[in-house]
């Protein structure tokens, strides 16, 4: 990777800030902030008041739309996005290949007359009809009925994407086909929403809590990303099209030196991070946390919480804008979550609780006896989700990409389990074995009759190597990977928590009949219950140890190793009957999703693979084949010369070439097969495939540790980790 080095090392050297970063005694914070987001006090100022007012009711309160306002918005939109040098506008949705995509329509219409006008009516605002045959949909639609529609998303704020090649108006929007199937990542998300509010607030009522807001599901994902030079990109095809490296030696230093987290920020890093958080104070997008992360060149984004609809369209853009700004450094931002092997790989933690602005997280246990009891509940309620679905939450985060990550010892392992700290398992423990300590003792948690330890639970000794951590306030679910949308785990974390708060609520009602003075006792018992039953789940060990899998395995806690294992859960009867009672996903939906993500599934492992056989054919192979003729060369001159050098060299490259021929050559017969079933091909994929990659990377990474590093083409793993 010579030329590709000198490339990336005058890219360092002659790296220049562009511009002034950001800074707040030029730039306040209030003025940098929503700049370009079409926001409460845009709306304030530039709607009629009456439409503001019915508008507002919508995005807070969760009311229909009054469709007769959306010509005002609509104009009032135009006008906003013109001013700040918009022409075009956008109903952003986000399909189930997990990215974002837009249609641009112009706002200019002619005018019959030879001219031209600006227009943007409310039926434009509301609908739009982008093709949707080339999205996936896993047999929802046929293709002569391909249309589907985005609808505007009200709950979420519109916006402009400012950038120098132009400028347009973004509206959020839901993808459903004509006959109302969820097309995409966002509308699941809605409906989940609905179904845990009005769960939720069945058990608020029982312990007489009012709120005029809706209960809704609150994310704060950390985003971690790799940052590396672009010029190793050109030189790298599996980077540029597979986005991680299919080849590659060791470096000799990796992470051994736990030098990297939360070290210095090289400069020209720091530079792009001043400009994606510049970006994203634009959009609305609360970014607060910037660091090293544990590999080298890797690093993490994390925002502040947000209601999880509004979190999930900034994660996107948090991912979009990495992508975006890292050009304009000269460096690529890959977000897969291995992209090189050996060292850790990326995630991204979803921080998930429920509540609303008047609530706050129904997972605080707050400071009195009641907020106590009642956090509890809520408590008690994921641990049994978890319990009963954990194979679903599994399969939420499950891809080919992710799989290289889960159980490989720097991300949770495939067993989902709760981890709750030691003093809440010994409040559970307690109500489970329905023991009455002296409730002399101070300061000691309070639910009826029965005195348990205090609350609230120390957040201190936090357990990196659990899926599902408590943490104060919130659980961490720590399985989802770096490239994923938010989405997928929040609606199955939503439905999940839907059903149990149902059950509990159903049994809370009964046993109260209308009398709160029972309610205390009826907590009690519905909690000792519960963890008689479900508190298997709960495990504060280590995640990674060889004990623990034996150990899941006795609790009968699945272990979906793989993708293929995972997506199938998907169509079960349990789940299917969790996703269709609180009207989330139909069944067809669902089967949908699973053949879509079982596709995506073989179309990687498919991608990756024609990547192996042809970098080695004709980058490796070649590269080796010169060296050898170098070496052959050398002694035959040698030899000329009345030497005899037997030059072991030359042996070992030659037994790796034929090696390496024979593996690419096995390797290409595997991939001749063919079959009609999504997911016997998924596991062909996975059992087959993957293994025998791995066998022809072997030898050629055998040979990168020989052959001459002035003919070896591919950067190194020790170049692009560490020249940046
Ligand atoms: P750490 O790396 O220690 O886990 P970070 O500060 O990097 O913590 O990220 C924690 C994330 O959790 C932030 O996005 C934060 O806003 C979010 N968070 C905090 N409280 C809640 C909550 N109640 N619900 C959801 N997310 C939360
Ligand atoms: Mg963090």
């Amino acid at each position: 990777g010579i030329k590709a080095r000198l490339d990336a090392i005058s890219a360092i050297i002659n790296y220049k800030p562009s511009h002034a970063p950001l800074n707040f005694s030029e730039t306040k914070p209030t003025d940098v902030f929503g700049s370009n987001v079409f926001s409460d006090k845009v709306m304030r100022e530039r709607l009629p008041k009456d439409v503001y007012k019915s508008l507002k009711k919508t995005i807070e309160l969760g009311q229909k739309l009054d469709p007769s306002i959306a010509d005002a918005v609509a104009n009032a939109m135009k006008d906003w996005a013109i001013e700040k040098g918009a022409t075009h506008f956008t109903h952003v949705f986000f399909p189930l290949t997990g990215l974002t995509a837009e249609k641009h329509d112009a706002f200019l219409v002619p005018d019959g007359k030879g001219g031209a006008v600006a227009e943007f009516s409310g039926k434009m605002l509301i609908q739009g009809e982008p093709d949707a045959s080339s999205f996936p949909s896993g047999g929802l639609r046929t293709t002569f009925e391909a249309r589907g529609y985005t609808a505007w998303d009200v709950t979420n704020p519109a916006y402009i994407l400012e950038n120098p090649n132009g400028t347009f108006l973004c509206i959020p929007t839901a993808f459903v086909s004509w006959t109302g199937e969820a097309l995409d990542k966002k509308t699941p998300l809605l409906r989940s929403n609905q179904a845990l509010n009005k769960q939720a607030m069945r058990i608020l009522k029982l312990f007489g809590v009012t709120t005029k807001l809706p209960v809704v599901s609150y994310a704060g994902p950390e985003q971690e990303y790799f940052l590396i030079d672009r010029n190793f990109v050109f030189s790298r095809p599996d980077l540029l099209i597979a986005g991680r490296t299919l080849f590659g030696a060791k470096s000799a230093k990796g992470q051994e030196f736990e030098d990297q987290y939360f070290g210095v920020i090289p400069r020209r890093v720091l530079a792009f991070m001043m400009e994606v958080e510049r970006e994203l104070y634009k959009l609305g997008v609360p970014v607060k946390t910037r660091h090293n992360e544990v590999a080298p060149s890797q690093f993490e984004i994390a925002p502040i919480f947000e209601a999880g609809n509004l979190a999930t369209d900034h994660n996107q853009m948090v991912m979009t804008v990495l992508r975006t700004v890292a050009k304009r450094y000269g460096l690529i931002c890959l977000l897969h979550e291995k992209p090189f092997a050996g060292i850790n790989g990326s995630g991204k933690h979803l921080n998930y609780s429920i509540g609303n602005a008047d609530l706050g997280s129904l997972f605080d246990p707050g400071d009195t006896p009641h907020e106590n009891a009642q956090f509890l509940v809520f408590c008690a309620a994921a641990i049994r989700a978890v319990h009963k679905f954990g194979a679903l939450l599994r399969a939420t985060v499950a891809s080919a990409s992710n799989d290289h990550r889960l159980g490989a010892n720097e991300a949770p392992p495939a067993i989902m389990s709760v981890y709750l700290g030691e003093q809440l398992t010994d409040v559970f423990e307690q109500i489970k074995k329905g023991k009455v300590e002296s409730s002399k003792q101070k300061g000691l948690m309070n639910i009826g009759v029965d005195t348990l330890p205090p609350l609230p639970i120390d957040p201190g000794d936090r357990n990196r190597t659990s899926p599902f951590a408590f943490t104060g306030n919130r659980f961490e679910f720590r399985a989802v990977g770096s490239s994923q949308s938010i989405a997928g785990p929040q609606v199955a974390l939503n439905a999940m928590m839907a059903e149990s708060l149902d059950f509990i609520a159903t049994k809370l009602e009964a046993a109260t009949a209308g009398d709160p003075s029972k309610l205390n006792s009826a907590v009690q018992t519905v909690i000792q219950e519960l963890m008689k039953e479900h508190d298997s789940v709960v495990f504060n060990g280590d995640g990674y140890s060889e004990q623990w899998h034996a150990e899941a395995e006795k609790r009968g806690l699945p272990n979906l190793k793989t993708t293929p294992d995972a997506l199938p859960v998907l169509t079960t009867p349990e789940v299917v009957k969790l996703f269709t009672t609180y009207g989330i996903f139909s069944e067809a939906e669902l089967a949908s999703r699973k053949e879509i993500y079982l596709e995506q599934y073989v179309k990687t492992i498919q991608t990756e693979a024609a990547l192996v056989v042809r970098m080695a054919k004709t980058i490796i192979f070649p590269a080796a084949v010169r060296y050898q003729g170098e070496l052959a060369a050398t002694c035959a001159s040698l030899k000329a010369i009345g030497h005899d050098f037997k030059m072991t060299t030359l042996e070992c490259v030659t037994a790796k070439l034929r090696d390496l021929q024979e593996r690419v050559g096995s390797f290409e017969k595997l991939l001749e097969h063919s079959t009609d079933d999504t997911l016997a091909e998924a596991k062909y994929m996975c059992d087959t495939i993957l293994p025998a990659m791995l066998d022809v990377r072997a030898v050629a990474d055998e040979l990168e540790a020989v052959v001459a590093d002035d003919l070896w083409s591919l950067p190194s793993y020790q170049e692009m980790l560490f020249i940046r």
